[in-house]
């Protein structure tokens, strides 16, 4: 109650004080049109005539809602690019309401509907392209078992958006467009550094307090002790996503203090992209090309940088550095075991034996020596059999390079050195599990093809998509959509999309905006 009961409601930008969320009304939209619903809408209990019907039109593009609903940003700050970024906000989202589906509490959001107090030197809006991006990768990581925000519709909201466009430079129009983001919660790291920056305990007590009650609620004790737990629980939760992200390939791209979750969700998919080529120094991220802070290699070690950066937010709760440093410390370990673990059954092994550790690294390094594909690698390397020798293993995974013509004789002697030394690997697992080497194949076939998976949103189908949509044609969104909800199975119809990125596409990225 210690905050103002009275938001202030007017739409222009300012420095909020004394709030922690403005009341914000979405921009009328009259030509507002739904391109893409998702699978979500069933699981929030929609039935095929509501996603039809124009209500569900009229709240997922902003248009009206039902009584009672009051649209709101939130403030929150943040540390960006490694600098303390003061006041940011909700700039081009704006919360429309929550609902109760099965227990399960959702908010709604619309990303793109209009300015916000926080909208800084933006307009609020959103174009096409950053919206089908955002659209079919929410989607996507959630399909692959990846903790993330989901993304219910897009939208063409029917007007033109001004944009600079990255490749070139120019200024153009592009169509508007508008995504209804769902997630249990959208508060994240930034809420608390907001809340901590305020000079009055009490919002950051208010902030913690509902955050616990609300989304941590088995945690009963109270206090110090509540405070330690929970700031233990985002670290872990932290940790798994980060580890998924790693799994897959996903390189977010912004990993700033405000796009990281409280419920370490993947949160704001603006110029993430997927390794190609596997490369730990790879960022898709044109803005941080020479930092590349936000590159694959780091993203472990940013998680860690910016949960530090929520312990000191929430040190005034705790008061306890060494407490809280444990608890940093344990990230480290744990995401030494973790990801030794993640490897390992990338790689089909279920057990642990003393040199896997090097057998990956030793991978790791192989994989950057010439252009290796990390999709194609891994679900090539699931045919692989203890009983081949090591140039019949080659030849398995040799459509994951992306140059087999050129590559080097070293290199493939390096690749031949370690495959035989996978072999041996499997032999060891194959024997360690008592099976017959049949039995054991196709065991580890299923088990390597359940984790790395064969259809990934590559930079270059999302660009498709775009160019298509941009005509007014969905059929390819549509497909890729439909292809995206199997990333694990093996989809005969979608074969061509199981392949090298073609040249074409190499050096170009996704855009931010
Ligand atoms: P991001 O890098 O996407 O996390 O954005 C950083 C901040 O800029 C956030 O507060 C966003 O809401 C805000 N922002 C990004 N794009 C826009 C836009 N087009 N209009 C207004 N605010 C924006
Ligand atoms: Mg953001
Ligand atoms: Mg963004």
């Amino acid at each position: 109650d210690a905050l103002p009961q009275d938001p202030i409601t007017e739409n222009y930008t300012r420095q909020v004080t004394g709030a922690a969320y403005s009341l914000s009304q979405p921009l009328v939209f009259k030509n507002a049109q739904v391109i893409h619903v998702s699978k979500l809408a069933q699981e929030l209990g929609f039935t095929n005539e509501e996603v039809q019907s124009l209500a569900f039109k009229n709240i997922v593009t902003g248009q009206e809602f039902p009584d009672g609903v009051a649209p709101y940003a939130m403030a929150y700050a943040g540390h960006q690019f490694g600098n303390w970024a003061g006041q940011l906000g909700d700039g081009r989202a704006i919360n429309l309401f929550e609902m109760l589906q099965h227990d399960q509490r959702w908010a709604l959001q619309l990303k793109g509907a209009g300015p916000t107090p926080y909208s800084r030197s933006g307009d609020g809006l959103a174009v096409l392209r950053s919206s089908i991006r955002e659209h079919l990768c929410s989607e996507a990581m959630h399909h692959l078992g990846i903790p993330t925000t989901r993304s219910l519709s897009l939208s063409l909201s029917g007007d033109q958006v001004l944009r600079d466009m990255l490749y070139d430079g120019n200024a153009a129009h592009e169509k508007g467009a508008i995504v209804c983001r769902v997630a249990p919660s959208f508060i994240r790291f930034g809420n608390f550094e907001w809340a901590a920056a305020q000079g009055n305990p009490e919002y950051l007590k208010q902030l913690t307090d509902y955050t616990i009650k609300t989304f941590y609620s088995h945690i009963t004790t109270t206090g110090k002790e509540a405070y330690l737990q929970f700031f233990k629980e985002v670290t872990a939760r932290t940790l798994d996503t980060i580890i998924h992200w790693q799994r897959v390939g996903f390189v977010h791209g912004v990993m700033n203090t405000d796009n990281m979750s409280i419920l370490g969700l993947t949160i704001d998919y603006g110029p993430y992209g997927w390794l190609e080529p596997y490369d730990h120094g790879w960022t898709p991220n044109t803005t941080d090309r020479q930092n590349k802070r936000y590159r694959y290699g780091a993203q472990p070690e940013i998680g860690l940088w910016n949960l530090l950066q929520l312990a000191n937010a929430l040190y005034e709760l705790i008061n306890d550095g060494t407490a809280l440093e444990e608890i940093l410390n344990d990230y480290k370990a744990n995401y030494q075991s973790q990801y030794l673990r993640m490897m390992q059954s990338k790689l089909g092994l279920q057990t642990s034996q003393e040199n896997d550790q090097e057998l990956i690294a030793t991978l790791e390094h192989h994989l950057q020596l010439h252009e290796t594909d990390m999709t194609l690698f891994f679900r090539e390397l699931s045919l692989v059999e203890p009983q081949m020798d090591a140039d019949k293993a080659f030849v398995t995974i040799s459509m994951a390079f992306y140059d087999l013509e050129n590559i080097s004789e070293p290199h493939q002697w390096s690749w031949l050195e370690w495959l035989e030394r996978y072999l041996k690997r499997l032999q060891l697992e194959q024997d360690a599990l008592g099976m017959d080497g049949i039995a054991f194949a196709k065991a580890k076939q299923q088990q390597m093809n359940a984790i790395n998976p064969k259809y990934v949103l590559r930079n270059y189908m999302a660009q498709l998509v775009i160019d298509d949509a941009d005509k007014g044609d969905y059929t390819l969104l549509n497909d890729v959509y439909k292809m995206l909800q199997r990333p694990y199975d093996e989809q005969p119809e979608f074969d061509k999309w199981y392949d090298l990125r073609p040249d074409w596409a190499r050096n170009k990225v996704g855009c931010s905006m």
